[in-house]
């Protein structure tokens, strides 16, 4: 007879782990499937990866237990973010004391995020994690779900969560088509020591041709993304160490002193997707599988936390209300306000990469003319800081208001130890904005 499952989860990465843990308090009898080994998610490798988290992040891994299992020299705070131009030293400034924040975000490396994640799944035994387990195939029905594993086994699911990446093969199986767009970029990430402190700083550098990042670590350390075209990305892989640190060191102009590679160069292709729709009878996407950002607005994990608490919330709701949690309503609830609160912010996020990596004349006058405006006017700056450093005091917690009305857990089945972006307007320009000296022409 096949395994009954209320959710099963496709994927044990940063996202399938917290909606596992998001899951947890609900009466639900929840598995997720991961290809990895038990020993990968105790303990990842570093991939390079350094996450910036928001504060509604932040203040959601607070809340289920995971930001207190990341070990304290893991978290950098980011105080100040500056944004450059070209070989300009001009630059669109943010820092924490004019938002009134003690950080604008923080910086903590993936690997990290994954160990807590999966650390926290531990303490709620009652999870069944698979590991070195593969999905080959899923169908819904009406009903639920079928998911067919490598070993020929098929599990059924009154609801099946896939988790599986932004390339997430359960999306194409169950026919969710996704808009994708292929920068043809590479990022090359690494960490780096530097003699010159940054001052929790991060550096955005969009240099002719390439664009250079430096994300703040605790100590005269910084974590360097540089972006280039696809086809000149492997030479900086190949590069020596010292003809490394001597490229970024004369791409920074020197603002950080004598630069030293420490680690690994990591390679990604860049490759944004964004799923038309996120559910399916039975079925929803979550994380990257759902939305995978550009890394540029450092936002997907935070909108794969966002979007996995969403659903979360729904579901509980339904079961507090008596509802069906795998429910039409439900689903079709997740769908709207996750598209809602992703569309934009994925749109906007290509377009300032389409805008800052255009090597046309007008392209690179309407970026400093963005910075230029968004550096004088308060109100725009505002609204950028708000939406990057998502500061506003909600919560994520899917079951914040519900946690009293819950029935309680029902006894649990034997398990498995965790297997887990004109004239009227420029007239009401200060001067300094018009168009002619924002452009330098005047
Ligand atoms: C260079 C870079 C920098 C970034 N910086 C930031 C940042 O600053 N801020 C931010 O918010 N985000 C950032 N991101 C994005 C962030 O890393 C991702 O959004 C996040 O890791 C996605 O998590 P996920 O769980 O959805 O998917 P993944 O981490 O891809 O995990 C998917 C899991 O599914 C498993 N899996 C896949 N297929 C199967 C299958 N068939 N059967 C079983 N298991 C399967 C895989 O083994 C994997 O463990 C960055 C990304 C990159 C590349």
């Amino acid at each position: 007879m096949q395994e009954l499952y209320d959710v099963l989860i496709i994927g044990a990465g940063p996202a399938g782990l917290s909606f596992a843990r998001s899951l947890a308090d609900l009466p639900l009898r929840v598995g997720v499937i991961e290809r990895s080994s038990q020993a990968t998610l105790a303990d990842p490798p570093e991939d390079g990866r350094e996450i910036a988290l928001t504060h509604l992040s932040v203040n959601h891994m607070q809340e289920v237990g995971s930001w207190q299992r990341l070990p304290a020299e893991g978290v950098s705070p980011i105080e100040a973010a500056k944004v450059f131009d070209g070989s300009s030293s001009y630059s669109l400034d943010f820092d924490n004391t004019s938002a009134n924040l003690d950080a604008l975000g923080y910086l903590v490396p993936n690997h990290l995020i994954r160990k807590a994640c999966y650390e926290e799944l531990l303490a709620h035994p009652h999870i069944e994690l698979m590991p070195e387990t593969v999905v080959e195939d899923v169908t819904t029905d009406a009903h639920c779900g079928t998911v067919t594993l490598n070993n020929g086994e098929q599990l059924r699911a009154r609801l099946v969560i896939a988790a599986d990446t932004r390339f997430s093969e359960t999306r194409r199986k169950m026919g969710l088509a996704a808009g994708m767009r292929d920068f043809s970029r590479s990022a090359i990430v690494c960490r780096m020591e530097h003699s010159t402190p940054h001052h929790q700083t991060a550096f955005e550098c969009f240099h002719y041709g390439r664009t250079t990042a430096i994300l703040p670590m605790n100590g005269n350390r910084s974590s360097v993304v540089v972006t280039v075209n696809s086809k000149d990305a492997r030479q900086f892989i190949d590069m020596t160490q010292a003809e490394f640190n001597h490229n970024i060191e004369r791409q920074m102009d020197g603002l950080l002193g004598e630069m030293q590679l420490t680690g690994k160069r990591h390679l990604y292709p860049l490759v944004a997707v964004h799923a038309n729709r996120f559910i399916s009878e039975r079925f929803a996407l979550i994380g990257d599988a759902a939305v995978g950002m550009h890394p540029v607005t450092a936002h997907g994990f935070n909108l794969g936390l966002r979007g996995q608490a969403t659903l979360a919330r729904l579901m509980a709701n339904a079961i507090a209300e008596g509802e069906d949690f795998a429910g039409e309503a439900v689903l079709e609830a997740y769908e709207k306000e996750h598209q809602a609160a992703t569309r934009v912010i994925y749109h906007g996020t290509n377009l300032v990469v389409g805008l800052f990596t255009n090597e046309t004349l007008a392209a690179k006058l309407a970026r400093k003319a963005t910075l230029r405006l968004a550096n004088n006017l308060p109100p725009l700056k505002k609204a950028i800081t708000t939406a990057l450093t998502e500061q506003e005091g909600k919560t994520l917690n899917p079951l914040h208001e519900l946690k009293a009305h819950l029935p309680p857990l029902p006894p649990l089945p034997e398990v498995t130890p965790v297997k887990q972006v004109r004239s009227k307007l420029v007239q009401a320009l200060p001067e300094k904005l018009h168009p002619l000296n924002v452009l330098g022409l005047r």
